[in-house]
């Protein structure tokens, strides 16, 4: 691995930040202290899109395919690290095609690409889509879902309840995961394109969080919620067999080492508020504070590591399942324990509850919970060790 920057990803990484510094964090002190998401109207959204975030990564119906760059997923992971040092719950609010983006990439039809992607090409305003896999009876064990699609003539109807989406009520589509047949498991598993609006598609409710304030995790129902059967992902060919539950792994997949990079990004604005206040408290001669800050500093540097391992990889097209499993177990388990070492390190200034501090110590805890917890990524890596099939 070659962990030289180009001048190009490193003038990337000093626009990030200062993007974090000015909109990033204030939009997420604001919400944080307001306790709700920002809302769709906000500011901060136009700002990302006069900017131009918030697009696809796919090039349009006429366009050449681009080059593939490169070094794409390392510094896409750099990005995310970078974004989440200013707030990771800012970055997941940001509009775009977001967490369905690499499956309709991977199994889309040209059509649904245009048709779904396409808005985003060039957005007119914030436009959000949303990936929805977890049930109120089924988060780690995604094989589990009762969520069910019926064929019915021209269309299907989907019938079930999601929980824990993030930016649902927000999205133009959401993709929903869904079964064909609740006794056959992740065989019978298929994904919908579900549009805003669409009749049964209802009872939003934005769920309570402890932390990432900013964005909405949402809950809601389908209700003979009747879709074309032209919104099947990859449509009646494309879907068949493993190809329904391979789209929630491969989103999963690419998704992990960025919450590894999200949680090193936590994990390092909560070394440097440390830093900080053993400055500014005169604390830096006492061995003892010297040896956390070092521990932190230490632990931090191996996750990203890890994160950059598994995106590496991932650039070179291997597989990179076991990576993508460690750096993310890794990461968010050293973010838990350096916001913690904060928070003990700030003592009574952390425990006050408006300090950031306390902010990134409660940000901190979800790294470990989405896209599969922290024990699932054990059960992945050991399952891969001694070459077990996938469960
Ligand atoms: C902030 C936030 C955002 C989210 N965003 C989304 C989203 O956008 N889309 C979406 O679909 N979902 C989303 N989720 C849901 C998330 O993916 C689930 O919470 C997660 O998969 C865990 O499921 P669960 O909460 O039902 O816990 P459970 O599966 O009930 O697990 C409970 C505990 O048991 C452990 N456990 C379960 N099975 C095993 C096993 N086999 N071996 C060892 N331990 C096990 C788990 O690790 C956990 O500690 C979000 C959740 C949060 C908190």
């Amino acid at each position: 691995m070659d962990f030289a920057l180009d001048a190009r990803t490193r003038e990337r990484i000093l626009a990030a930040r200062e993007w974090g510094r000015s909109h990033v964090r204030p939009a997420g002190l604001e919400a944080d202290r307001l306790g709700k998401p920002l809302p769709e109207e906000h500011p901060y959204f136009k700002a990302c899109v006069a900017r131009g975030d918030g697009r696809t990564r796919w090039p349009g119906p006429r366009a050449a395919p681009r080059p593939p760059e490169p070094s794409a997923v390392v510094v896409s992971l750099l990005l995310a690290e970078e974004t989440a040092y200013w707030d990771r719950g800012v970055m997941v609010a940001n509009p775009g095609p977001g967490l369905p983006e690499p499956s309709v990439l991977a199994l889309g039809t040209d059509e649904q690409k245009e048709r779904f992607l396409g808005p985003f090409l060039a957005p007119d305003r914030p436009r959000w889509a949303c990936f929805a896999m977890t049930e109120p009876g089924a988060g780690s064990d995604a094989a589990a879902i009762r969520t069910t699609a019926r064929r019915d003539g021209d269309g299907w109807i989907l019938n079930g309840a999601k929980c824990f989406i993030g930016n649902a009520s927000r999205s133009d589509w959401i993709l929903v995961q869904a079964t064909l047949d609740v006794s056959k498991g992740r065989e019978a598993q298929r994904a919908f394109f579900v549009e805003k609006g669409t009749p049964g598609l209802c009872g939003f409710k934005i769920e309570k969080k402890m932390g990432l304030k900013a964005y909405e995790s949402t809950s809601f129902s389908l209700h003979d919620c009747r879709v074309p059967a032209a919104n099947l992902l990859g449509g009646e060919r494309g879907s068949g067999g493993r190809a329904g539950f391979e789209t929630a792994m491969r989103t999963f997949n690419s998704g992990r080492p960025v919450i590894a990079a999200n949680a090193v990004g936590i994990g390092r604005a909560a070394l440097d508020e440390a830093m900080a206040f053993a400055r500014e408290h005169d604390l830096t001669g006492d061995a003892r504070v010297r040896d956390r800050l070092e521990w932190c500093a230490r632990k931090l540097r191996m996750a990203r590591l890890a994160c950059l391992r598994a995106g590496w990889l991932a650039d070179r097209a291997q597989p990179n399942i076991v990576e993508a499993s460690m750096s993310k177990a890794l990461a968010a388990t050293v973010a838990q324990e350096v916001t913690a070492l904060g928070m003990e390190l700030l003592g009574t200034v952390g425990a006050r509850g408006d300090h950031l501090i306390e902010k990134l110590y409660r940000d901190a805890k979800a790294m470990d919970i989405v896209e599969g917890t922290g024990q699932i990524q054990r059960v992945i890596i050991g399952r891969q060790l001694v070459k077990l099939p996938r469960s």
